[in-house]
């Protein structure tokens, strides 16, 4: 099965080129009609290559300001080898600041490795997982909590199983130097960073905000970091500075997340960066169409670091509320 993407772009070309990855896309408005992502490619002769993509949930925003600004400023005399930046993957969704597209409720993020022949959202996941992916020595993919949720910003992956990938993706982690480092145990074959992973690319995503808006200091984790990954695959030139200290952490299990039981109005009873044992309350479910009702009560389930809670009050039944990480033991 081959894409049906297509672009004006040559990969294999020295320079800066900015253009678009368009995937026929016939609809009532326009028959012949494309959908068009856009794409940078900055190359300065042999060497590795860096896929940076953001967007891949389109109300993440903090890669999709970062990974734009790189367009803009990144220079190919100031590079060694190739850097492809896509900054709004699942475009659709982007372009209407929402997490999933708006055209096939497609999610990118769980859509991997994608289907040529099937609806837009899993046709681009099958360009960047057999196009792209194998085009690159490394992958880092910018998330951030979205409309729903809002982190305490980490840069993180997720282990592969294949010893020499993995051992990659450790160092990408480490030199990327975001305060927080989170190696996940729950993987998922439908997430971008671990289809690359299992093309042997080493990938590095993370969370670096939410709330739908965009964070300051999550931009900043974001630029640095990627700069420093950038240096570490020896892309951009050593500048003699040590990696920064991060602390790393894990998800070892389900027992991580808090789980909504019921639909109510969520009174969080933890905030980002807090530090709480098994049992002590996460929250307080309101029933604000009979006040006279008892809130629910909920707990945390494991000892860790609030990392992720849930931004808007409403809540169902089933929905994530808050979730931990704990220090990886020394
Ligand atoms: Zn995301």
């Amino acid at each position: 099965m081959t894409t049906r993407v297509w672009t004006d772009i040559d990969f294999e070309r020295d320079g800066k080129q900015f253009g678009w990855l368009y995937l026929p896309h016939s609809v009532t408005r326009s028959g012949y009609g494309n959908l068009a992502t856009a794409i940078a490619v900055i190359r300065n002769g042999r060497g590795p290559t860096a896929l940076l993509m953001a967007g891949n949930h389109g109300d993440e925003y903090e890669g999709q300001v970062v990974l734009s600004r790189m367009i803009r400023e990144l220079e190919p005399s100031a590079i060694h080898g190739r850097v492809i930046i896509v900054p709004t993957a699942n475009v659709a969704a982007a372009l209407a600041g929402v997490r999933t597209s708006p055209i096939d409720e497609g999610n990118l993020n769980r859509a991997f490795p994608g289907d040529p022949n099937a609806t837009p959202t899993f046709a681009m996941a099958h360009y960047y997982d057999s196009v792209l992916f194998p085009m690159a020595d490394a992958f880092i993919d910018v998330h951030s909590g979205g409309t729903s949720m809002d982190y305490l910003p980490f840069a993180s992956i997720c282990l592969s199983g294949d010893p020499t990938t993995d051992a990659r993706a450790k160092s990408l982690l480490a030199a990327f130097g975001a305060p927080i480092s989170i190696v996940w145990d729950a993987v998922d074959l439908r997430m971008a960073e671990v289809a690359a992973a299992k093309r042997g690319v080493a990938a590095v995503s993370g969370e670096f905000g939410g709330g739908g808006t965009v964070a300051r200091g999550g931009v900043a984790i974001v630029r640095s970091g990627i700069e420093n990954a950038l240096r570490h695959l020896g892309i951009l030139p050593a500048n003699g500075a040590k990696p920064a200290n991060s602390r790393l952490m894990e998800i070892p299990t389900n027992d991580f997340y808090v789980f909504c039981p019921e639909a109510g109005l969520f009174e969080p009873q933890a905030v980002l960066g807090d530090s709480v044992r098994s049992s002590d309350a996460c929250g307080l479910i309101h029933f604000v169409d009979n006040p006279a009702r008892e809130p629910v009560q909920v707990r945390f389930r494991a000892d860790g670091l609030v990392v992720c809670r849930r931004h808007p009050a409403r809540v169902e039944r089933g929905d994530c509320l808050a979730h931990l990480a704990r220090d990886v033991a020394a």
